[in-house]
């Protein structure tokens, strides 16, 4: 462009400036002179460029695409987004978990899989994960979970120790830890992972029927993974691998894309299923609920603005369309309140009105004014009236009737259902999913995370842990962590280690 052609820069307001690197000063080395506004507004925009970072999933990144139906699911929901032939935009972002903004892509962590479809009776988010499951099943554990995998107070490091203790405390988190120490706890790429909804949710249909359903968006470019060494070196060269590589392959128009399928549970099986399908550390096994398919995710818009698209974006599992809903799932009903809050808290009242927010169908709330509200309702600004303002219209949702509950009013950890234990599921996946390789590696990743600084008694918990999941898991995890620790302690076989003698003896 030449110079002639340039755009001349100007003040916020609009207003052209005088120059785009000289202050206005009295003299050459003299004072600098208050009344430079662009220099002030400048500094002072500068110093406000940054807003709180999200605590979990800090450091992500995405692009949109549309979502297509390919199969007619019209039987178990009326949602428009699912209805056949459907298209409907999307926004995905995707993420790890405990690590700050600059943290390496390529940490062990669960990643986030969160996708907004922008569908013709509003906004639809399934804010999941590359994992079916989770660490817990209380939202109130959720807070100490995150703090154990962030930072300690005193040092201000991040700390092995009190994330196998807060694990070893928790041994509902057994599936999860489970997954995330093996193969697929570090992805290749964002592309190369699947996405799951995580939680159960409901569908209605046309008719009223009700169904349970669990959402998978499985890669159509294949599981790929990272080992440990790979993960280790790729974040010392690139901290930003994966954010590159999905940036890059969608400008050269190498387009990933995910097949969406769900499982189907009837709603009169939740009560006598032999899982409590409501426990978020626990899947459907697909031998009892098939996956069903819905259609195909792509993406093939890059963003062009990171902090309007990305960082402003504000995904949170209460935006249910008609056809959709929530479970009874605790951590579920929680996260519907909290990421609403944590976006109030982040981005301010009105953070639906920032375009990556917007809804692509005109909205007719009654909530009005606050900071930075770009539109208002108009007069009548109160519902009932006489005015011709909005109405409700009951028939467009599906608030009430959805699932019913009563009951004492109760802190409660009881298992209801048959095989309601915090092993059983873990157990499968080590002993049936898992090949001899991928438990070896699953044995070394473990090892090597727990001599990273955890100490006694954590330690001997941790090896309880991994015997519950499986007696062979658990020794072999025992025997290499005690032979590592051997080797940097010579002083040990001299005066004889106790736990060592005692694994040998069992031996
Ligand atoms: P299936 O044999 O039908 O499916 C096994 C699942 O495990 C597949 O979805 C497979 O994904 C996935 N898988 C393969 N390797 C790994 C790995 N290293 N880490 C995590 N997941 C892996 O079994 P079930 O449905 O009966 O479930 C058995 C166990 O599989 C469960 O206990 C659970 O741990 C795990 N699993 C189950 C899922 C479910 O929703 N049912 C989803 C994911 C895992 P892929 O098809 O992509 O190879």
């Amino acid at each position: 462009m030449s110079s002639t052609e340039r755009p001349v820069t100007t003040t916020d307001a609009g207003i052209p400036v005088a120059s785009d690197e000289h202050s206005l000063t009295v003299g050459p080395d003299g004072p600098l002179l208050l009344q430079d506004h662009y220099l002030i507004e400048q500094m002072a925009n500068f110093n406000r460029e940054r807003i709180p970072e999200r605590q979990p999933h800090a450091k992500g990144g995405g692009a949109f695409g549309s979502f297509q139906v390919t199969a007619d699911v019209s039987r178990w929901t009326r949602a428009a987004v699912f209805s056949p032939g459907e298209k409907t935009d999307v926004l995905i972002r995707f993420s790890t978990v405990a690590g700050e903004r600059g943290s390496p892509d390529t940490w062990r962590d669960p990643r986030g899989f969160a996708v907004k479809f922008y569908t013709r009776d509003g906004n639809l988010d399934l804010v999941g994960n590359n994992t079916p499951v989770f660490f817990i099943r209380d939202p109130m554990k959720f807070q100490h979970f995150i703090r154990s995998q962030k930072r300690r107070q005193d040092n201000n490091l991040r700390d092995h120790d009190m994330q196998w203790d807060f694990w070893s405390l928790s041994p509902e988190s057994a599936h999860q830890v489970t997954w995330l120490m093996g193969d697929r706890g570090i992805p290749r790429t964002w592309r190369h992972m699947n996405g799951y909804g995580s939680h159960t949710y409901l569908w209605i249909n046309a008719a009223g029927e009700r169904y349970w359903v669990k959402y998978h968006f499985i890669t159509d470019q294949g599981i790929e993974t990272f080992t440990q060494d790979e993960a280790d070196q790729m974040a010392a060269v690139d901290t930003d691998y994966h954010q590159r590589d999905l940036y890059e392959h969608i400008r050269d128009s190498q387009f990933p894309s995910w097949t969406l399928k769900v499982q189907v549970m009837p709603f009169e099986d939740a009560k006598t299923y032999r899982f409590n399908p409501f426990d978020l550390t626990k899947v459907w096994p697909h031998g009892d609920y098939p996956l069903q398919e819905v259609g195909r995710l792509t993406l093939d818009r890059n963003i062009t603005d990171y902090h309007t698209e990305i960082e402003q974006a504000a995904f949170e599992p209460n935006n249910v369309v008609p056809g959709t809903g929530l479970s009874p799932d605790k951590m579920l009903l929680a996260r519907g309140f909290s990421y609403a809050d944590a976006h109030r808290a982040r981005l301010g009242v009105n953070y639906k009105q920032i375009p990556v927010n917007a809804a692509k169908v005109e909205t007719h709330a009654y909530s009005k004014d606050g900071a930075m509200r770009m539109k208002n309702v108009a007069d009548p600004v109160y519902a009932p009236n006489s005015y011709g303002g909005p109405a409700a219209d009951p028939s467009r949702t599906d608030d009430g009737g959805t699932w019913s509950s009563d009951g004492e009013m109760v802190r409660s950890a009881a298992t209801l259902h048959a095989e309601d234990d915090d092993f059983g599921q873990a157990r499968t996946l080590v002993r049936e999913v898992l090949d001899d390789a991928a438990r070896d590696r699953l044995v070394t990743n473990i090892v090597g995370h727990l001599l990273n600084g955890v100490s006694e008694p954590i330690l001997t918990r941790a090896f309880a842990y991994w015997r519950q999941v499986d007696a062979d898991l658990g020794a072999k995890i025992e025997a290499g962590v005690r032979a590592k620790q051997d080797e940097k302690d010579p002083k040990k076989d001299e005066q004889g280690n106790p736990a060592r003698s005692s694994m040998q003896s069992k031996a």
